[in-house]
């Protein structure tokens, strides 16, 4: 057994790696439980399987159809979107929808039904999967779409993993003019402010975000910068592409480079190096949708007990208040990270019963692991997050409680009929317990 861990560095597990080679062949035979893996970007336990066996995906990344015609690609599960956007930029084609990484799996978006900065048009990942097969441990295989083996696809869609092996997936990808956006960022002054300029945008801008100074408070609670995009009409003036050279956090450090006076300062550096109450730029698509990607091993920057990730969505109604005491609360721990993130949701309902994302606001940062002051703080953010009828998100998750993953999740007894017996997971064992 080796130590397995996830992006968050939190929790430790331990767990052997069997990795897949051939979707035809059937699961090897295992006498633990065992959990599909994807490229361990999710930062807490979902994708860690304690004391059993996690199936690699890493080798099952082969393509098998594109056509570009139509923008239609069929691929094994280990793909990952940096190997997608790779190959279908050239012809015209972008990923309909993505997180702020390109570095995860065509699996691992799927298991978590993944959004991105488009979800007011575009909903979630799912909502752009036309088909995929479902392998389970006993050997069977489903095709699964929208109407065939529809309660598969549903469950599947946002499940964690627990239902199967995803071995390939079709999905409709959207057109683009060019691999440039055209992009605008308004300094904003208050969580109001936020709100207004969001919702002015919905309509006419196709991605939309937010950075928010976490430590801000009284007057300047939730100042920060929006941000708001399209793909630009074609190649504006023929820019060379981003050298594709990489910073690097070479080693863990001792303890995290992340705390209060950091945090403070960085913060308020960042929202005043806009100088301009708006500003307009032609970037790339890399570092506008990944600019954290520019930095490999950045988690190693909260040292070696690692951080936790919190993402939550409150819904509309309670949103503005929701969020303004989650801010308080944050800014009051003078805790938190360099990239707050804050953006709307649309209304699309997502396609899987255990899809985190829904109408509403959400909120996502990270904080370095102080131990116990840090699950303190996280416990009662969640305890705002169940009062609202919001949730948190399990793809960020190491720590919340049964309960509550069960009030955030109200399918989650109905999903149980869909779980492989022979898979299970750090994350699900804790939530339902
Ligand atoms: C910098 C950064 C930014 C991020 N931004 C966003 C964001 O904007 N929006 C967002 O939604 N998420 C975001 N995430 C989270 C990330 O998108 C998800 O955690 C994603 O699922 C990770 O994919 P992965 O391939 O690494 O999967 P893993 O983390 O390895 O696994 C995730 C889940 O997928 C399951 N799984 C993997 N492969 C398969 C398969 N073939 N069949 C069935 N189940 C499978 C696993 O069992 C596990 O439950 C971000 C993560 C990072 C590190």
């Amino acid at each position: 057994m080796a130590a397995g861990r996830s992006w968050g560095r939190y929790p430790v597990t331990s767990e052997r790696v069997v990795p897949l080679s051939d979707r035809l062949a059937p699961l090897p035979p295992a006498q633990l439980p065992v959990l599909p893996l994807g490229n361990a970007r999710s930062y807490g336990d979902s994708c860690l399987n304690d004391g059993g066996i996690l199936l690699s995906t890493k080798n099952l990344d082969r393509f098998i159809a594109f056509d570009p015609s139509t923008g239609v690609v069929t691929c094994e599960t280990g793909v990952q979107f940096a190997d997608i956007l790779d190959l279908v930029v050239p012809q015209g084609w972008f990923l309909p929808v993505t997180p702020g990484t390109r570095f995860v799996t065509v699996g691992g978006a799927i298991a978590n039904d993944v959004h991105g900065k488009n979800h007011h048009r575009a909903g979630t990942f799912g909502h752009h999967i036309i088909a995929f097969e479902l392998l389970r441990t006993d050997g069977s295989r489903l095709l699964c779409t929208p109407e065939e083996n529809a309660d598969w696809f549903a469950a599947t869609i946002g499940g964690l993993g627990l239902t199967g092996l995803v071995t390939w997936a079709r999905i409709q990808l959207r057109r683009i003019a060019g691999p440039w956006m055209a992009s605008e960022t308004h300094r904003f002054e208050s969580l109001e402010e936020f709100f207004s300029i969001s919702d002015a945008s919905d309509s006419d801008y196709e991605y939309t975000v937010s950075w928010i100074d976490c430590v801000a408070s009284g007057k300047a609670l939730g100042r920060g910068l929006f941000s708001r995009a399209n793909h630009a009409p074609a190649n504006p003036d023929m820019r060379p592409l981003p050298s594709g050279r990489r910073l690097s956090v070479p080693l863990t450090p001792p303890f995290s480079l992340i705390n209060s006076l950091s945090l403070k300062a960085f913060n308020h550096l960042y929202y005043h190096r806009q100088r301009k109450r708006v500003e307009h730029s032609t970037v790339h698509y890399e570092p506008f949708f990944y600019p954290l990607d520019s930095v490999v091993n950045w988690n190693r920057a909260y040292g070696p007990r690692g951080f936790l990730q919190y993402q939550c969505v409150i819904p509309p109604q309670f949103a503005f208040d929701g969020m303004a005491e989650l801010i308080k609360e944050i800014s009051r721990s003078g805790t938190g990270s360099f990239l707050a993130v804050l953006k709307q949701f649309g209304q699309s309902p997502s396609r899987g019963m255990l899809s985190f994302p829904r109408p509403g606001t959400t909120l996502a940062l990270d904080f370095p692991n102080e131990g116990k002051t840090t699950f303190d703080l996280l416990r009662r953010l969640d305890d705002v997050v169940a009062d609202a009828g919001g949730a948190v998100y399990p793809a960020k998750d190491a720590r919340m409680s049964g309960p509550h993953f069960r009030t955030y999740f109200p399918h989650w007894k109905a999903f149980g009929a869909f779980i492989d017996p022979g898979i299970s997971s750090s994350f699900w064992r804790r939530v339902s317990e």
